[in-house]
């Protein structure tokens, strides 16, 4: 069920700003924190039931610790019921450093005169695709600067030479893009190139702090970047991920905003985000930020919390900016996809050996672990590592689709699907250390779903698996 507040179906147009920082600030200012019904918002949302901006306002400016425990327990909860214990895998692959752009934080920035710039040629696009296939992975985000050279043409071509790259086993079955923002023509142009989500974060919601932040190039203009994926749904582009960049701005204000894009896509298109990601500010060649709004572990632990709560239904991606330990933390709280074996130099998967280079890197990595530590670490934890990419590949997106809204449809599908993957994943890339644990966690999670799922074809389907058939889903 899509939740669209009366409030926003009525005042949101299509392709019109939806930001008005003064209200945002008053319903923070405004909300309401005693304790019962701080509690009562907690157990509206672990009932799986949207919450409203006031009430996500509740949220966000509880400051009671017992409550702010209270909160994350909800989160935790409610990630199981909603999610299980799927955690979908991912790969970051940057294709193209040049940047027209002076976003201040930013390594890539054009002031920035030590970045060592680089685009992938296409036989080095093509290798960067080999070795990840070769790491077993089936999903990547394609990165890209912005830049006259990265239109839109560019993007989807990029895109389609991934697909077309299969080595052994490996392909490539999703390729999401997260690069800057088209206009209508250029979202119809990559849509067509078969790519799944197309990200655009809008960093910060606030007008003032966004153009303290971003000086030049297109990214100044605050309202064509905050517009950009209405008008990817204008051009049939329903998958779409925003984002902010904590650390820019008062986390509390960018919680409630990134909510409040979300009612505004809601309201207008019929589809909310189909992700939400939070980087977290990292350190980056020759940046100039302001110390004054970083985000410390505890308050980003609740922000994601808060978001779990908020939004129920929409996925919530962590990336290998934050360390190991940190992930291993906040995944808990409510995050359904993280990167593993992460690389953001360009051309750095094909290398044999590669040492971090903030001249070379968009921002510093913290999180450098193969693919293989990432899933070793998913199992101990009970976590289903997940490579599925069956839905938007069946054409199951969108408002015409919602996977929640079918009841038992993670059980029947989801679960499924990332058992399988997870098959093929142990069959041809896992090493020796894990390959057992790996089928130990298939078997664990195909007893809990007798009963709920056809167990029987998701054995016979292994079986196929084990004898070489790929790419099974339901
Ligand atoms: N150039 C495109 C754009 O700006 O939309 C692509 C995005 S950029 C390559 C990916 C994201 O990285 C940005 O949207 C921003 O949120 C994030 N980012 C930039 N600098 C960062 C930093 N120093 N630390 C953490 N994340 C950063
Ligand atoms: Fe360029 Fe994107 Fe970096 Fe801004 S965030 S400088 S647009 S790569």
């Amino acid at each position: 069920m899509i939740f669209t507040p009366e409030k926003y179906r009525l005042a949101d147009a299509p392709m019109k700003p939806f930001i008005d920082s003064d209200e945002i600030w008053d319903f923070i200012h405004s909300a309401k924190t005693n304790k019962a019904y701080v509690r009562e918002v907690i157990a509206k949302a672990v009932d799986k039931k949207r919450l409203t901006l006031a009430e996500t306002a509740t949220l966000v400016a509880t400051d009671d610790p017992e409550l702010i425990e209270e909160i994350k327990a909800g989160a935790r909860l409610l990630k199981e019921k909603v999610y299980g214990n799927r955690i979908v895998l991912f790969a970051p692959l940057y294709v193209g450093s040049l940047c027209t752009n002076d976003c201040q934080y930013c390594g890539f920035r054009t002031s920035n005169k030590l970045a060592k710039r680089t685009t992938l040629s296409k036989p080095k696009l093509i290798e960067e695709v080999e070795a990840l296939q070769d790491n077993g992975q089936k999903r990547l985000i394609l990165v890209f600067g912005e830049h006259p050279k990265y239109d839109a043409e560019y993007i989807a071509e990029a895109a389609r030479t991934v697909y077309s790259v299969k080595k052994g086993n490996g392909e490539i079955r999703r390729v999401n893009i997260n690069a800057s923002p088209l206009d209508i023509d250029g979202f119809k142009t990559v849509s067509d190139a078969g790519i799944g989500t197309y990200q655009v974060f809008q960093e910060t919601y606030h007008k003032q702090t966004y153009k303290d932040y971003h000086h030049g190039g297109q990214k100044a203009d605050y309202d064509y970047r905050l517009t950009s994926l209405d008008r990817a749904q204008e051009a049939g582009l329903d998958d779409v991920g925003i984002g902010a960049l904590f650390g820019l701005y008062d986390w509390r204000f960018e919680v409630l905003s990134l909510v409040r894009h979300a009612n505004h896509l809601e309201a207008c298109y019929g589809v909310g985000p189909h992700t939400i990601s939070f980087p977290r500010l990292q350190e980056a060649a020759d940046i100039n930020i302001k110390k004054d709004y970083l985000v410390s572990d505890e308050e980003f632990t609740r922000l994601i919390a808060i978001l779990r709560l908020a939004v129920p239904y929409t996925g919530l991606i962590l990336t290998a900016r934050e360390n190991a330990a940190v992930r291993k933390e906040l995944m808990r709280f409510g995050v359904s996809q993280i990167d593993g074996g992460t690389k953001i130099e360009l051309g750095a998967y094909a290398k044999k050996e590669s040492i971090q280079d903030l001249n070379k890197e968009q921002f510093k990595i913290n999180d450098d672990r193969a693919l293989s530590e990432v899933i070793e670490e998913l199992l101990n934890e009970d976590y289903l590592p997940s490579f599925c990419t069956a839905c938007y590949r069946l054409g199951r997106t969108g408002e015409h689709f919602m996977e929640f809204s079918v009841p038992g449809f993670i059980k029947r599908f989801c679960s499924p699907n990332a058992i399988l993957t997870l098959a093929e994943y142990l069959e041809d890339y896992a090493p020796v250390k894990i390959f057992d644990k790996g089928w130990q966690m298939i078997e664990k999670n195909l007893t809990e779903l007798e009963g709920q799922a056809n167990v029987k074809e998701i054995r016979n389907r292994l079986e196929r698996i084990k004898l070489g058939e790929r790419d099974l889903y339901f």
